[in-house]
């Protein structure tokens, strides 16, 4: 075929992963663990925040307008929390590229972990590698029909999960599944289950690998920001090379001739979830999951040769290696004490805000139309809209005075009670209260702009929160 002839399009070629055991693969089996026993069980831990108040531990509550992570409140103006967590979350990305390269790809990315989970399900319907090949290869049959059906049951079934786990985050959590249960669950809850069941299932059960070559931007960007001293999994061509069987090896060697520990069985290759040979250098398809290492490992032992022919190795110490130096890691370079210092920075100043937030809040929004009225005996009145936070865990009493205008009168509309007249009102728990606040100067006429001040101040001479504002004049 000429090369214009070629295709331009390759079809993809089917990937089974052989099983494959040893360290990393048992690192990887406790990430998984761990990462999906958080994200299923989390929506039922309990947290009591007293009565009244959500008792799920971590809970987005959009009718609340909150965000509940155990003993930390959010309230929607203190949003830029989520931007110190995303900053935090970046850095801690760069900072585990700098150390070893694509180790969010391999072990932690939910893409991962559920392949890794789905593979498992894989391969206990349908068996290893070279069944699962012969089978796909082999005419339908009954016991193929069956086993096929029972691995996309369980998909559905994990997928289904995955999706009804994502609602629990949103409400309380064992009210809802009561909700689902009975059909009583409003119908985002259900449809939202719905689209995460059809994501889980097409993206872990049948795109798998493709997510990670051609959909994730995180593997282009990463290939930009790691450097020389950054841990990748790598083999070790200076050892590994000319490859050649046991068998030739050993005729090679014994002739005096260069024969590598690489024996060609391909194990490395028949493992690698992506499809990758290793030992064509650093590849995009590379996830660094470090399942070769243990195949090759698996090898060397049983040849007798040194293990680690495939390793976490950094472009450096191939270098030094070439030139008869010891290998060297170098964990402490500018760019990891950059990414550990802004983490530090931003983590320590959320800390210092959350430690010392203000649990009371007040705004003030001045009436645009009319500015202000001269009323019949001369004085001049300005509205206010004062809106008053109270993020205590209990309804406090709050005192608004008003600073910066002598003389003036405030009054807050439509509230009568003797408190009222002493400016005082009970905001309740967790609540905002708006109030209609009117501010009167009658002695004297008003510049046509008074910087004034709306105070709020807790109850028994607690917390103070101000406001600037403007009185305005003829
Ligand atoms: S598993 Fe090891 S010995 Fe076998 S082909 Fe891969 S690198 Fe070579
Ligand atoms: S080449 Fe090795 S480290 Fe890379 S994805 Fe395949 S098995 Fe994982």
């Amino acid at each position: 075929m000429a090369a214009d002839d070629e295709p331009l399009y390759a079809a993809r070629p089917k990937i089974y992963p052989q099983k494959v055991s040893g360290t990393f693969r048992r690192i990887k089996w406790a990430v998984l663990l761990v990462t999906l026993g958080i994200y299923y069980l989390l929506p039922f831990v309990r947290w009591d925040r007293g009565e009244g108040a959500p008792s799920q531990a971590v809970l987005v509550d959009f009718p609340g307008r909150r965000f509940y992570f155990f003993f930390i409140e959010i309230w929607p103006q203190e949003v830029y929390y989520l931007t110190g967590l995303l900053i935090i979350a970046a850095m801690a990305l760069f900072l585990m590229n700098a150390v070893a390269g694509r180790v969010w790809c391999g072990y932690l990315c939910p893409q991962t972990v559920w392949t890794d989970l789905f593979f498992a399900v894989e391969r206990f319907f349908e068996g290893d590698r070279r069944a699962r090949m012969q089978r796909d290869d082999a005419p339908w049959t009954t016991d193929k029909l069956l086993r096929k059906a029972g691995k996309h049951a369980v998909w559905l079934l994990i997928a289904w999960w995955t999706g009804g786990a994502w609602v629990l985050y949103f409400a309380d959590a064992p009210t809802l599944v009561k909700d689902l249960a009975t059909f009583q669950a409003p119908f985002i809850a259900y449809a939202s289950i719905g689209v995460l069941t059809f994501t889980t299932y097409t993206l872990a059960g049948h795109m798998r690998e493709q997510v990670c070559v051609y959909m994730c931007p995180w593997p282009r960007i990463q290939a930009a920001l790691t450097d020389e001293y950054a841990l990748n999994v790598t083999y070790r061509r200076d050892r590994g090379e000319p490859r050649a069987s046991v068998k030739k090896s050993a005729v090679l060697r014994d002739k005096g001739l260069p024969a590598g520990d690489c024996v060609d069985c391909n194990q490395c290759v028949a493992v690698c979830p992506t499809g990758v040979d290793i030992r064509d250098g650093a590849s995009l398809g590379c996830i660094q999951c470090g399942l070769c290492i243990d195949a090759c490992d698996t090898v060397m032992a049983k040849i007798g040769r040194p293990e680690r022919l495939i390793a976490y190795d950094t472009e450096v110490n191939i270098r030094r290696r070439a030139e008869g130096l010891a290998p060297i890691l170098q964990l402490i370079r500018v760019r990891t004490l950059l990414y550990v210092g802004i983490i530090a920075i931003a983590g320590g100043i959320m800390l210092y805000t959350l430690v010392n937030r203000a649990t009371l809040g007040i705004s003030v929004l001045h009436d645009r139309n009319p500015i202000f009225v001269q009323m019949a005996d001369g004085s001049v009145r300005n509205g206010y809209t004062v809106r008053i936070l109270n993020k205590q865990p209990q309804a406090q009493e709050m005192t608004l005075a008003l600073e910066g205008l002598p003389g003036a009168a405030l009054e807050i509309v439509g509230i009568t009670s003797a408190e009222a007249q002493r400016h005082v009102v009970e905001v309740g728990r967790d609540q905002t209260r708006e109030l209609r606040v009117l501010v009167t100067l009658k002695d004297r006429p008003p510049a046509s702009t008074n910087d004034i001040a709306f105070v709020v101040t807790a109850s028994g001479g607690g917390e103070t929160a101000r406001t600037a504002d403007h009185f305005r004049g003829p």
